[in-house]
């Protein structure tokens, strides 16, 4: 009997993580990815050690110490005076999992390299899911081709791994479009400075803030500042004019203002909202930014994105062994019973942390007073539910 064989739409992070997830316990997968190039320049990701594990239980660990940075913890600080408001120190080596800064793009080729070394994952680039159409013991998936001509492909399920403008969240029936958030996020790299702390540095201002920290193995600093904006482009970035953001940051501290003041090219990416889709119907189930786009304000998008695919390879490959094709769109729902909560969670605790840094004076006195009372252990100890998160595997 030949194995079970799953398609994946999309090799972005989730897509690439999900085909890998899947691989690992046997599952044969086909990525289509519309795109035909990988280049995504002037981004950095922070990886925190809940989706940290499941790239270690991938055997990712040594090529991501290659290329990235163990943070050595978080610097709070305000955005005129530059003074800091807190700090979370970490000590990166006794922690099992590090907390990792990387570039989003050193991120992907790791994944995309794992992903070339598995016979049982099968990379179709310049080819987008257009359709699906459920049938007995499978889906059939019409794929719109490079050169205008199409073609179809099948598998027992399909997985949407498609981003915010998910075609593959359409055809599960729920097609409520992103809302923009009236916010764009700023995005630029410098070379790394002597003396630069290996840590994420955020400046907090109202109706403003930006973080920077190292990625790159500590060659260059990635940065992102985030400002209000009157209206969104769809797509993943575009071109930032550089008088806008000086603008901007003209009234930030001298060491931010330093810093942004040698990057070259700015990228800005629009920010949108969506509420949580269901996450699966049938045969088709959704990761990432399809299932769940979430604010950048928790750094969580992709570290979602990536346990997406931990839990949804788990059940899958336990329904597989026991019910055989049938089992797929009960795995399905499986999956999204055991997503729903903790994605919700962290989508409503990225926009709470969007109001929370952006308040203006007299309202931040109070934020930088509670921030300030919790203190290193009381910031570290918030966030546990997110970071000890490990999948019940
Ligand atoms: C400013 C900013 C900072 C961020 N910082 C962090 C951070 O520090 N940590 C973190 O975890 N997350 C962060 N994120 C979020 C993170 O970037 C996203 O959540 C994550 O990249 C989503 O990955 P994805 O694979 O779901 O989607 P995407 O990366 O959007 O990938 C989708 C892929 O699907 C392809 N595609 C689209 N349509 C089709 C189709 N019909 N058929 C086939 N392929 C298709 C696309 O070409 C693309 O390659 C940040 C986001 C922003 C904007």
């Amino acid at each position: 009997m030949s194995a079970p064989h799953l398609v994946v739409a999309g090799a972005g992070i989730g897509g690439l993580a999900t085909a890998l997830c899947l691989a690992q316990r046997g599952i044969a997968v086909t990525v289509v990815e519309k795109r035909t190039g990988f280049g995504e320049l002037g981004a950095g990701l922070q990886i925190s050690a809940n989706s940290g594990r499941v790239l270690d239980g991938l055997g990712l660990t040594l090529p991501l110490k290659r290329v990235g940075v163990s943070s050595h913890g978080l610097s709070v600080r305000r955005w005129r005076s530059g003074s800091e408001v807190v700090a979370m120190p970490y000590q990166p080596e006794q922690m099992p999992t590090p907390f990792r800064l990387l570039k989003r793009s050193d991120l992907h080729t790791v994944l995309l390299d794992a992903v070339r070394t598995m016979p049982n994952i099968r990379l179709l680039v310049g080819r987008g899911v257009e359709d699906a159409r459920e049938e007995e013991s499978g889906i059939s998936i019409r794929l719109s081709g490079q050169n205008g001509q199409g073609e179809t492909i099948h598998g027992l399920g399909l997985i949407g791994a498609d981003g915010l403008w998910s075609r593959v969240r359409d055809l599960t029936g729920d097609a409520s479009p992103p809302t923009f958030t009236g916010y764009e996020a700023w995005r630029a790299t410098v070379p790394a400075r002597p003396g630069d702390k290996p840590r994420v540095t955020l400046h907090l201002g109202p109706a403003r803030h930006a973080v920077h920290y190292p990625v790159a193995a500590g060659r260059e600093i990635n940065i992102v500042v985030v400002r209000q904006a009157e209206a969104a482009r769809e797509g993943w970035s575009r071109e930032g004019d550089r008088t806008i953001i000086t603008e901007h940051l003209s009234g930030a501290a001298p060491a931010l203002r330093e810093l942004t003041a040698t990057a070259g090219d700015w990228l800005v990416w629009s920010l949108f909202d969506r509420k949580p889709a269901a996450m699966a119907k049938g045969r088709i189930a959704l990761v990432g930014d399809a299932a769940h786009p979430v604010l950048p304000f928790l750094a969580q998008g992709a570290s979602l994105a990536i346990e997406d695919a931990a839990v949804l390879a788990r059940l899958l490959a336990e329904r597989l062994g026991h019910e055989g094709a049938a089992g797929v769109p009960m795995a399905m729902t499986d999956y999204a019973k055991a997503r729903a909560a903790r994605v919700a969670r962290v989508q409503a605790e990225s926009r709470g942390n969007g109001r929370n840094y952006h308040l203006g004076w007299p309202l931040s006195l109070a934020r930088d007073l509670a921030l300030k009372r919790l203190g290193p252990t009381g910031l570290s100890r918030r966030y546990d539910w997110l970071y000890d998160w490990r999948d019940n595997s």
